[in-house]
């Protein structure tokens, strides 16, 4: 039965979260959705374009009625929610209106702040948050002629160019001594304001605005220092707070903002908080995109679907005035970092300042005239990357400075709109692949574009860059499945350079088109998040800590190692002591070791410990198998003890390695392959000369002869290239992709050769695999071959 789904708040942020509801669990929620204004949900950013004259209010609107009716949605517009009872677990609105809840969502938004100043409620002081707003300031427009806005910050500054478009004149008040203060240092707000005032803007700075005076309507602003201007429409732009009254009036926890935890979960059962309303970590933000990121994983909780928690988010601003181009993230006041790197151009009107932590990442940006590079800092910022790759960014400049070398330079999983999460690669897979033309094509696709438009130079470019090299033998990106426009290569890189979390993060991260992934695409993120960070998935379950494999029906297979096969009589009765004491139902000697099967959840850890043995490892990807010997009969005595104690001293180097796919290995003890050498991932046969080392074989279909890569003079220097070999392959190999594959896509046997030769390669490879130490069972150390 569907579950009773109740959000109260029909805007940006609430409406986000429902649509990544109906793309994770389409048919589990029976929704209803209440919101006081009169409209769909709605472009709230867009207001700005709408006052200056550039959109109209058809145009904003993100969900139409039809698309709530579509999804089954029961929409109550120009309705209030007044009343929560936990208990019951209903809400009632202001038409009497009762509705039952199973989950409910508080997706209120804000309130515009109204300096409580003596005539604040005449005819004419008015916010700017809302379509009626935006009406009734635009119908102002026609009747007066002169604007007051007080704050000269974001908002400010988009309606004071909002109000100049409608024919007024416009004085922006300002407590500060320059615009902006919250985002820009005193440089860039003055190179802003010379441009502002260039457009018609007048500004009075560091003013503080003490009364409205006016008899029947606003008639003018008074100030602190005694001076006044006269004004016959004031819009108050000096902030908002979070509407959380409903919550408050409902027992439920308020500071600033409603409380939530990581999970978006208010103090009450079952009752969620997401957008403006919203208090995480002290912090209620004010812009979209951590607003969509708090609703990705609020919908992830309430769909049950495994999330990484939401940990906050690095903000940034853009300002929407037609010509002027200016760019803020993070940290950008000097007095709380160390130092800056700033660029100024006073011919090309532009500036660049880049604000470097004590540790030397780069922690705020702040750009004028020239933003093209925002959402690479943006993207360094989040990071934290070291300065020096800016370094290395500037010096590229320099040789080449077109839009073309900077989208060259981002990498794919890179985000360009930041709103919507929407990365470099998405967008080339869509123009490539849908055979788009246009930036408005790219919106609808992708949702690039589609929030606060900042972004639209660089989509442009970006169009224009994939379109023109299109013909030029631009690499079509394979992708690993059809979950996403990623390629292995492009998961790689993306875990290299950032920290996720789970493999839900990371696919919640770059866009996943299908967020629960599927049999292909989890288990190869998996292996790549575990390969870079191993306890991720060590933590969690202590079941996988002891690597038993889980089968269908619930029970577990141990597969004891057993180096070189070779078990003396002590080892042997552990086994049979085991089979007895926990009823092992099913033992099968394999070429894969000893297998103990139907193993019940509570006797594997106490199971491990009496073997005292190291068992195959199940991690996160494929354990490395145990190695195959020749049979004594088959090659005689010597050559058997010769593949036995090789075989040994492999396992004990290898270890449980994670490996991308299953590997073989195999040990002859002379030229005769007897123990099937020559079709092995990884095969060694003994020679008069030492060992011969094949690779890269395969005794699945399709059948592939392994390839000699060298003659080893020893035990140590085969083992050390076995090693060397096996890590290129674990750092190189996509998820599933056989060693022979591999072997061919790094250039075939005469290059692996070429590379392993090289004495430094090979010394490098085989420290980092020595560096991955041994797992906790140290079992195998008390082994005695019987050699
Ligand atoms: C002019 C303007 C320009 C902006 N520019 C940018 C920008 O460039 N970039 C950016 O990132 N952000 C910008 N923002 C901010 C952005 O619009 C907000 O962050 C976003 O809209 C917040 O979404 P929300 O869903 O939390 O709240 P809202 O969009 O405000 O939605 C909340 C809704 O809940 C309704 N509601 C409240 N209480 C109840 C109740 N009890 N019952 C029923 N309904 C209720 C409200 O009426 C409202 O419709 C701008 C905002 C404005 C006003």
């Amino acid at each position: 039965m569907r579950r009773r789904l109740v959000m109260v708040g029909n805007g940006m942020a609430g409406v986000r979260c429902i649509e990544e509801i109906l793309q994770l669990a389409p048919d589990a929620f029976e929704i209803t959705i209440f919101g006081s204004e009169p409209h769909p949900n709605y472009n709230r950013i867009l207001l700005s374009k709408v006052l200056q004259g550039d959109s109209g209010i058809k145009d904003i609107v993100l969900n139409d009625r039809d698309w709530y009716t579509k999804h089954g949605i029961q929409l109550y517009t120009g309705e209030n929610v007044t009343h929560i009872d936990p208990e019951k677990q209903t809400v009632l609105s202001d038409s009497g209106r009762i509705r039952g809840y199973d989950v409910l969502i508080l997706a209120t938004g804000s309130l515009p702040f109204m300096l409580p100043l003596p005539g604040v409620d005449k005819p004419g002081v008015m916010a700017f948050r809302s379509i009626s707003d935006c009406l009734q300031i635009i119908e102002a427009a026609q009747t007066y002629r002169k604007a007051a806005v007080i704050g000269g910050g974001l908002l400010g500054l988009e309606a004071a160019r909002g109000l100049l478009n409608q024919g007024m004149e416009v004085d922006v008040v300002h407590n500060s001594p320059y615009l902006m203060n919250r985002q820009l240092d005193r440089t860039a707000a003055r190179m802003l304001q010379e441009k502002l005032e260039v457009q018609g803007m007048n500004f009075l700075l560091d003013k503080n605005t003490t009364r409205i005076s006016g008899r029947k309507r606003v008639g003018g602003l008074h100030f602190a220092d005694g001076s006044h201007i006269s004004a016959d429409l004031v819009i108050m732009a000096v902030g908002i707070r979070p509407n959380a009254e409903l919550a408050l009036r409902s027992k439920i926890r308020v500071n600033r903002g409603i409380i939530v935890n990581d999970r978006m979960e208010t103090s009450a059962p079952n009752i969620y908080a997401v957008g403006e309303c919203a208090e995480h970590r002290g912090i209620s933000y004010g812009l979209v995109a951590p607003l969509y990121e708090q609703g990705k994983v609020l919908a992830r909780t309430v769909c049950g679907v495994q999330t990484a928690p939401y940990q906050g988010s690095t903000l940034f601003s853009q300002l929407k005035v037609a010509g002027i181009n200016v760019f803020s993230a993070g940290q950008i006041h000097e007095e709380t970092a160390d130092q800056s790197i700033i660029s100024y151009d006073g011919q090309r009107g532009t500036y660049k300042k880049v604000v470097i932590s004590s540790t030397g990442s780069i922690a705020g940006a702040v750009l004028f005239g020239d933003v093209r590079e925002g959402t690479n800092l943006l993207e360094h910022i989040r990071r934290q990357s070291d300065v020096s790759v800016l370094y290395k960014t500037d010096n590229q400049e320099e040789a080449s400075s077109t839009g073309d070398s900077l989208i060259a330079e981002m990498s794919d999983h890179e985000t360009v709109c930041s709103c919507n999460g929407v990365s470099k690669s998405r967008i080339m897979t869509a123009i490539r692949e849908e055979g788009l033309e246009t930036v408005e094509q790219i919106r609808e696709c992708t949702r690039a574009t589609g929030t606060c438009g900042g972004c639209k130079p660089l989509v442009h470019a970006l169009l224009n860059y994939t379109l023109s090299n299109k013909e030029s033998g631009i690499q079509k990106v394979e992708a690993i499945c059809d979950c996403t426009v990623y390629s292995h290569e492009m998961v790689k890189e993306a875990i290299h350079s950032n920290s996720y979390e789970d493999e839900y993060q990371l696919m919640t991260s770059l866009g996943w088109n299908e967020p629960m992934g599927c049999e292909t695409c989890l288990p190869a993120l998996k292996y790549y998040l575990g390969s870079q960070n191993p306890s991720l998935f060590n933590k969690e379950d202590s079941r996988k800590k002891s690597g038993a494999l889980r089968r269908e029906d619930g029970t577990y297979t141990v597969i004891p190692r057993i180096p070189g096969g070779s078990l003396r009589e002590k080892e042997l009765t552990l086994i049979t002591d085991a089979v007895r004491k926990y009823e092992i139902p099913h033992t099968r000697l394999t070429n894969g070791g000893m297998e103990l099967s139907g193993i019940l959840d509570s006797d594997i850890d106490s199971l491990i410990q009496h073997l005292g043995l190291e068992v195959m490892e199940y991690h996160y990807g494929h354990p490395l198998p145990p190695i195959t010997t020749c049979t004594e009969p088959g090659c005689g005595v010597d050559a058997y003890h010769e593949a036995v104690r090789l075989a040994a001293k492999l396992e004990m180097s290898f270890g449980t390695r994670q490996m991308p796919s299953p590997l073989s290995i195999a040990v002859s003890g002379s030229p005769r392959h007897l123990a099937g050498t020559l079709t092995k991932d990884l095969g060694f046969a003994a020679v008069p000369a030492g060992w011969e080392v094949y690779v890269g074989g395969s005794g699945q279909q399709p059948l592939v002869q392994g390839q000699l890569l060298s003659v080893e003079p020893g035990d140590e220097e085969a083992v050390k290239l076995g090693a060397a070999f096996l890590q290129w392959y674990r750092e190189s190999a996509w998820f599933m992709e056989p060693s022979w594959e591999w072997a061919q896509r790094m250039g075939g046997i005469i290059k692996l050769r070429e590379e392993l030769f090289d004495e430094q390669f090979r010394d490098d490879l085989a420290e980092r695999w020595s560096r991955q130490p041994y797992t906790e069972h140290s079992g195998l150390h008390t082994l005695v071959l019987n050699n």
